[in-house]
């Protein structure tokens, strides 16, 4: 099968001015996950199948030039597919700005987009402690997720990290923990805390959380918490 007619794309937001930092963008859902985060609100995305194609996916942003500055690869988790590499390059061609949201599982895929000069902005989700990463990912993956996280910071590139909030998974120390550890890797950014919004189906079978962190909760000034 020729590559840019795999369907390996679920959906396309068409304008978002959110999801990437100063630029106007699109966002491209890659299907399939290789976690299994019980509160993650995409269980279409993370079981599904694509929908889109490569091809029609580029067609799409051909469509929008002059209106959008960037495209958002997300999902699910993108890097899981060896095309975003030859897609990016693509984008990058019709001069679109890129930016990967990731789970860092795949330090290698992500290396050889920056060393490719593909990546514009990341957003590198921090899930768990070393101790909760296994049971809250349904996966082992934080010696791959800190290979990533150094990497960024080695690089210099733009990168966020953020973590989802749930209170049933992860309590303050956790997270006090989890934040001491990024910027003891070397991490200078804002270490954004996105609060679990109970109102979408889920990965796993989760109850709802009987609190939400605000920002007084976790006083430190890199810290921004999202609601
Ligand atoms: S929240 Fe977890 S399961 Fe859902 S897409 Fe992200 S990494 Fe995959």
């Amino acid at each position: 099968m020729n590559m840019w007619s795999k369907k390996i794309i679920y959906d396309i937001t068409p304008f978002s001015l959110l999801d990437f930092p100063n630029k106007i963008s699109c966002i491209l859902w890659f299907v399939g996950c290789n976690m299994r985060c019980s509160y993650c609100y995409n269980p279409e995305i993370v079981f599904g199948k694509g929908s889109i194609s490569l091809s029609e996916a580029l067609e799409f942003v051909q469509t929008r030039m002059g209106l959008i500055e960037g495209a958002v690869m997300s999902g699910g988790e993108c890097t899981l597919h060896q095309e975003t590499i030859p897609l990016a390059i693509a984008l990058k061609e019709k001069g679109m700005a890129i930016k990967i949201d990731t789970n860092g599982s795949h330090p290698l895929h992500i290396k050889k987009m920056l060393d490719l000069g593909l990546i514009d902005f990341i957003s590198l989700d921090f899930k768990a402690t070393h101790d909760k990463f296994q049971s809250i990912t349904g996966s082992n993956y934080f010696e791959r997720f800190k290979e990533s996280l150094q990497l960024l910071n080695a690089s210099s590139v733009p990168y966020e990290i953020r973590t989802t909030y749930h209170s049933e998974l992860l309590d303050m120390e956790d997270l006090q923990e989890m934040v001491t550890f990024a910027i003891g890797e070397g991490y200078q950014g804002t270490y954004y805390i996105q609060n679990f919004v109970d109102k979408h189906a889920t990965v796993g079978d989760i109850k709802s959380p009987h609190n939400r962190l605000t920002k007084s909760d976790l006083k430190n000034e890199n810290i921004e918490i999202r609601n």
